[in-house]
């Protein structure tokens, strides 16, 4: 199963990863267009959090125990048994904000709408998530990693 870790030691704050994020997550995949020009515009599915002098960038962790999954009513939330990515589906979601309450990582916001959530997808279309690829300091490491 593909996951994310965060080296603290090398996470310098600089929100990179959240940029990369944006843009990946956006219809032109191009910085200026996603920041200025994009409707609805496209969000970070990433937090970075800094409490100096550590920062750490923190994203949906796939939970094995599905805090989110067990209470979204609407069923937008489902765990692939196959490869332990917790999914979102947009069309059912209600934006209940449910999803956001119960994760204790704090890793689901809602999106630029304020109508449905937006929460980490590890990039499906990528070799290696954006933000990994992109971290200036690699503090990100994607591997995978049996459960
Ligand atoms: S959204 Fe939160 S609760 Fe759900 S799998 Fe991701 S980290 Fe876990
Ligand atoms: S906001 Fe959407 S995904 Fe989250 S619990 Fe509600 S319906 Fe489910």
């Amino acid at each position: 199963m593909r996951r994310i870790s965060v080296k603290e030691e090398a996470c310098i704050g600089c929100g990179i990863c959240q940029v990369y994020c944006t843009m990946e997550h956006s219809k032109s995949k191009d910085a200026i267009k996603a920041y200025l020009k994009e409707n609805p515009k496209p969000v970070s599915r990433i937090r970075v959090e800094t409490n100096k002098p550590v920062s750490m960038s923190i994203r949906c962790q796939h939970c094995k125990d599905t805090p989110c999954v067990y209470a979204c009513l609407a069923g937008a939330m489902t765990l692939d048994k196959e490869t332990g990515l917790v999914t979102h589906d947009p069309e059912k979601c209600m934006g209940c904000w449910t999803c956001v309450m119960v994760c204790p990582y704090g890793a689901v916001k809602p999106d630029s709408s304020g109508k449905i959530i937006a929460k980490c997808d590890l990039c499906p279309n990528l070799d290696v998530p954006a933000c990994v690829a992109n971290c200036p300091n690699d503090a990100l490491v994607c591997e995978e990693v049996d459960e």
